[in-house]
């Protein structure tokens, strides 16, 4: 009798261990992958600017183009574009690899969001002014709203936002930034464009790493595909949501929450 028990027992010691192995070596094979993808798809991103770069400063040492003062111009600012775009990947995957390693710790402070948003706003005036797109606050809540948050982070979340709904607005277009109270004890950050929207089927997978809509489109707006994937892993580190509403050539918005901090309530 004994010796049976024991029998089963071991059997089942045996088989848990097996199965405990087996999605060990899952999680592992699950890992690996990730990271071969991973390094692939930087490559991938890194070699076209890295390849503009070489070919305007190859093109400028073969002598010919280097003797034309317009043209020596034209390929140094072309060049150094391309070196700007890596710079910019080169950011976004430090800051997506940290945060993905789950390493990048919140600094959690109380801040006005509507200050922040106004922030933004006069960072990116120059560049909506490019292209001609008025970015318009939402004045009926224009006063302090204190959320609880990284400042530096959400701030990189709104940027983001609204600097998509700049490269993907109409020349001549608009762009709301709205903040609202919610109930809950929540606050609503808003982002809407009239620019050209986004097609149902590719919604839910804006916020994949190095995932574009238009790949040839997006490329010539200079993004890396991180953009969105930032803004999710900042929004979840903080536990809130993030939501997008979209119509394919009418418009986008991108919402997400924060946690408001309780004020007295004023007379
Ligand atoms: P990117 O660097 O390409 O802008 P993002 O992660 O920020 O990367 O965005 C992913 C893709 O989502 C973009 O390439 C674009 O196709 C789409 N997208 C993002 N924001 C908007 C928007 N406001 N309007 C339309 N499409 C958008």
């Amino acid at each position: 009798q004994a010796i049976t028990t024991d029998m089963a027992t071991l059997t089942r010691q045996v088989k848990k261990f097996a199965t405990d192995k087996k999605l060990e070596i899952e999680m592992l094979k699950d890992r690996e992958e990730y990271r071969r993808e991973f390094l692939g798809n930087v490559s991938h991103e890194l070699k076209t600017p890295l390849f503009t770069v070489q070919g305007y400063i190859s093109t400028l040492l073969e002598g010919g183009a280097m003797k034309d003062k317009n043209l020596r111009k034209k390929y140094l600012e072309r060049a150094e574009k391309g070196v700007e775009r890596l710079v910019y990947i080169v950011e976004d995957l430090d800051m997506i690899a940290k945060l993905e390693m789950g390493d990048e710790s919140l600094e959690m402070i109380e801040f006005d969001i509507i200050e922040l948003t106004q922030n933004v706003m006069d960072l990116l005036e120059m560049q909506a002014n490019k292209k001609d797109i008025t970015l318009n606050f939402d004045s009926k809540y224009y006063r302090p709203i204190m959320v609880f948050g990284d400042y530096e982070k959400i701030q990189q979340v709104v940027m983001n936002l609204v600097v998509n709904s700049i490269k993907y607005g109409k020349q001549g277009g608009s762009t709301e930034i709205g903040v609202e109270d919610l109930t809950n004890n929540k606050v609503i950050i808003r982002v809407t464009d009239n620019g050209e929207g986004i097609e149902k089927q590719n919604i839910s997978r804006l916020f994949e790493r190095f995932y574009r809509v238009d790949k040839s489109g997006a490329r010539t707006e200079g993004g890396s595909g991180l953009g969105l994937s930032i803004v999710k892993h900042i929004i979840e580190a903080h536990d809130e949501k993030i939501y997008v509403e979209s119509t394919y050539g009418v418009g986008s918005e991108f919402s997400f929450t924060l946690e408001k901090v309780e004020t007295t309530p004023s007379r």
